[in-house]
């Protein structure tokens, strides 16, 4: 079965300003799924800002193997029920993908838990992505690097924590370094950020681009059961896999749950 994936697209500059909406007519979030629609595993669908519950409601997501994520200017109109929402789903084992300037959103914050912090410029720099994983899934068919002639520049010290695996690390015109695919696990879900993408610039029309963002959506989606355990259970001592009789003088009451 393919997997489902949602492309959630702020949408918001491509109705306010003249560049982005000529580079990408159909907005960004389109561009986005009809790359990952060229590889018949992944069946991708899109969802706003704008839309009702930002179109990603409990139903949604339940059916949804891997959200991506692109947003820039209204990381702060995203409701904060609904990072809670995305956070306890990747949580249980959707994959997440946050792409560029989706390192502020509020759900990339909450996984990772650290400001997301860098150093950035806009001034149409070539960017350099070196493949220093080779063997990745993600950069499965990529040649030594990707190269892309106009983007913003994202610079060292990126503050997020040490991730599981660096796929990319971009080195840019003007001379700053920046890892630029990192993988994390959170709970059971798989989380990928790529950072090329600023809205100005033809990057989601890129070949190699194109084909990263169907290479993580590949990995990025959870093949176990779709788990997650929150009321930390109390096991009662006749409930042990052995005997166990109870010593000394205890806190909880039996069947207590929570906190111990
Ligand atoms: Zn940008």
């Amino acid at each position: 079965m393919a997997i489902k994936t949602v492309v959630w697209g702020e949408n918001v500059h491509e109705h306010t300003n003249e560049v982005v909406a000529r580079m990408y007519p159909n907005g960004m979030h389109n561009a986005i799924a009809d790359a990952l629609n060229e590889d018949a595993r992944i069946a991708a669908t899109t969802a706003t800002l704008q839309e009702s519950e930002h179109g990603l409601s409990e139903a949604r997501l339940a059916d949804t193997d891997v959200l991506i994520w692109w947003g820039h200017c209204a990381h702060g109109d995203v409701q904060d029920e609904i990072v809670d929402r995305i956070q306890r789903r990747v949580l249980e084992g959707m994959g997440l993908i946050v792409l560029h300037s989706g390192h502020f959103s509020k759900i990339f914050k909450r996984m990772l838990g650290t400001t997301c912090s860098l150093k950035w410029r806009e001034a149409g720099e070539r960017e350099r992505l070196w493949v220093v994983n080779p063997g990745h899934p993600i950069a499965l068919g990529l040649g030594e690097y990707i190269e892309l002639e106009h983007e913003e520049m994202y610079g060292e010290p990126f503050s997020v924590p040490n991730p599981d695996e660096v796929v990319f690390i971009s080195a840019f015109e003007g001379g700053e370094v920046f890892r630029s695919g990192l993988t994390y696990k959170r709970g059971n879900g798989n989380i990928f950020y790529f950072r090329p993408g600023h809205e100005t610039y033809p990057t989601y029309y890129n070949e190699d681009v194109r084909q990263v963002l169907r290479n993580a959506t590949v990995w990025a989606k959870h093949h176990g059961k779709f788990w997650i355990e929150e009321d930390g259970p109390n096991v009662p001592p006749e409930k042990a896999p052995n005997p166990v009789t109870v010593k000394g003088e205890g806190l909880h009451k039996p069947g207590e749950k929570g906190f111990k």
